[in-house]
């Protein structure tokens, strides 16, 4: 099988026409647009004719997720650390640089922030920066502009929640460690919620926050010091290494392909009647991550042999959405099964990675 990330694209697009949602005519600002899920973001709305300003200091995001996009005269790449003032449709600003010929932002979504448990380790701060100072800087632009802010936070706001609390709704308040390993993304992410909501009772704004829950597909990193679950096994799978099982692989996680994701994002952040929602969108397949490496080796015909490794502290024994909000009220839900997502990922990394 050969992949192209066009089709995929297309695919998105095609999906968000059957509810006439175009984002064209829009000036979208994305923070974090260089990466995983931020360069999709980014391909959909170009092609759909919004005006995309993408911002990125490529602390995680990749410069090959978005060349591509740098000829488009509707595409404005700006590099940046969100964690520090940027003001739009200002020729000065005391407290931050500005970009004065950008007088009008519709649509804030603010997408920057490393999801990595082992970047939790090696960049706590610049983590605990983008999700806190960032969220009110994004926020702080929206607010000017009378934009829409959109915020993408995580599953990990529950934390590690108990039996009863999966699936877990989005009423459920979480149990997370303010002092673990985590606690720089679980936190800050908890954080970003509480100022998206502060802005949106003080100065009346327009916000809404999804809570993304695993991810994969083409473009998502994978490296020994970063990769997450999926691009570590497809890696080691492809290459005949050990699969490295963190704990006895009975811990449970639900995947979701990057195309169903996007499509659910966007879905929430057209339309107009959906308001200071948060939603849950994540797909509500609950695999063991032992399920998963048998998965993956037998789609790679793979003669790696699973390991088992200690399984990191505070690691969340089960997570899997509730996404009954999301169908109620969007009218959403993952089409794409999990052998068929890691089939288009695997294809990708065999040529990409
Ligand atoms: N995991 C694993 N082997 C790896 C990487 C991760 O067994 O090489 C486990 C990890 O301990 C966790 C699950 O897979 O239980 C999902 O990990 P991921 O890094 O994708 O992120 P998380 O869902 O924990 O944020």
């Amino acid at each position: 099988m050969s992949y192209e990330i066009k089709d995929d694209i297309n695919e998105i697009i095609t999906r968000l026409k059957k509810d006439e949602i175009s984002f064209a005519g829009k000036t979208i600002l994305v923070t974090g647009g260089a990466g995983f899920l931020g360069s999709w973001i980014c391909d959909v709305l170009v092609e759909q004719g919004a005006y995309c300003i993408c911002l990125d200091n490529f602390s995680s995001g990749q410069p090959e997720n978005v060349l591509h996009l740098m000829k488009r005269n509707n595409f404005r790449f700006i590099n940046h650390d969100i964690s520090y003032p940027i003001y739009f449709g200002f020729s000065y600003h005391p407290l931050g640089i500005c970009i004065g010929d950008i007088k009008k932002i519709d649509i804030v979504m603010h997408m920057a922030s490393r999801a990595s448990p082992f970047e939790f380790a090696k960049e706590p701060i610049s983590i605990l920066k983008s999700n806190t100072l960032g969220t009110m800087n994004t926020l702080g632009i929206a607010k000017f502009h009378n934009a829409i802010f959109f915020y993408t936070s995580t599953s990990e706001v529950y934390g590690n929640p108990p039996k009863d609390a999966v699936p877990t709704s989005e009423g459920y308040f979480g149990h997370v460690n303010p002092v673990g390993p985590r606690s720089c993304y679980d936190e800050s992410k908890r954080a970003g919620e509480a100022f998206v909501k502060a802005y949106e009772l003080q100065h009346q704004m327009r916000t809404k926050i999804v809570r993304i829950f695993n991810t994969s597909g083409p473009r998502i990193r994978y490296g020994p010091e970063f990769g997450r679950v999926v691009p570590n096994f497809i890696h080691q799978a492809i290459n005949d290494e050990d699969i490295t099982i963190f704990g006895d692989g009975s811990q449970t996680r639900s995947f979701i392909y990057v195309v169903d994701e996007i499509e659910g994002l966007l879905k929430y952040v057209h339309n107009d009647e959906v308001i200071g929602e948060v939603i849950n969108i994540g797909n509500d397949k609950e695999y063991t991550i032992k399920e998963l490496a048998e998965i993956i080796v037998e789609l790679t015909n793979s003669n790696s042999k699973i390991v088992f490794k200690p399984l990191p502290i505070d690691d969340p024994i089960r997570r899997c959405p509730n996404i009954q909000k999301a169908k109620e009220i969007l009218n959403w839900e993952p089409t794409i099964s999990l052998q068929e997502g890691l089939k288009k990922t695997i294809a990708w990394f065999k040529t990409n990675e």
